[in-house]
């Protein structure tokens, strides 16, 4: 029983899929709209990114992510760390023998603890800049539109304005410690 677990809290099996998909993910979700499924620079590792991670364990935590300034993510159900028998071969007088031994092993809460050393979206994108991010993204989309023939137009340089202007006022909310990088950490909660 790991000391991070609360008693008398019932906890299911290790989520770390929904760990993943409840945490920066899905923060983002709401961010790019529910067709995107962007993790780059997220440093997860790749199974994640491919949404293949299982875990067959009980969770022994219930944690959060948590930046700096609050931020939180959802309440997820992790393993902690357990006991794994590993084997290995050993000479013993001459005669190859398998033993095994026990060994901590990290659970998927060290292990999301230690990698998952993503930036809080909501740090990234404070309230307006969310909104000027997602309308900067439309812009550009519009913007393809007119690439080749209509690019030297005088619609398509003042949608490059917009999207210049938008520039410059996350520049400056970047320069003012508005928007800013945030580490999240993930915590245990009761
Ligand atoms: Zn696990
Ligand atoms: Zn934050
Ligand atoms: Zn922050």
């Amino acid at each position: 029983m790991s000391v991070l677990s609360a008693p008398g809290v019932i906890l299911g099996r290790c989520n770390p899929y929904g760990a993943e998909s409840g945490g920066p993910r899905r923060l983002l979700g709401g961010m790019y709209g529910p067709g995107s499924a962007r993790t780059e620079g997220m440093s997860l590792p790749e199974n994640v990114e491919q949404g293949e991670w299982a875990c067959t364990r009980r969770a022994d935590v219930r944690c959060r992510m948590v930046c700096a300034h609050g931020h939180t993510g959802q309440v997820m159900e992790l393993c902690s760390w357990h006991d794994d028998k590993v084997y290995s071969g050993e000479l013993v007088a001459g005669v190859l023998r398998q033993v095994s031994r026990t060994e901590r092993q990290r659970g998927h809460f060290e292990e999301i603890q230690k990698r998952q050393a993503g930036c809080c979206p909501r740090c990234l994108f404070p309230h307006p800049y969310d909104e000027l991010a997602r309308e900067v993204m439309a812009w550009q989309r519009q913007l393809t539109a007119y690439w080749p023939n209509r690019w030297r137009t005088a619609a398509a340089q003042e949608i490059r304005t917009r999207i210049d202007d938008a520039g410059k006022l996350m520049d400056m909310a970047r320069d003012a410690g508005i928007i800013h990088n945030c580490p999240m950490t993930l915590v245990p909660v009761s």
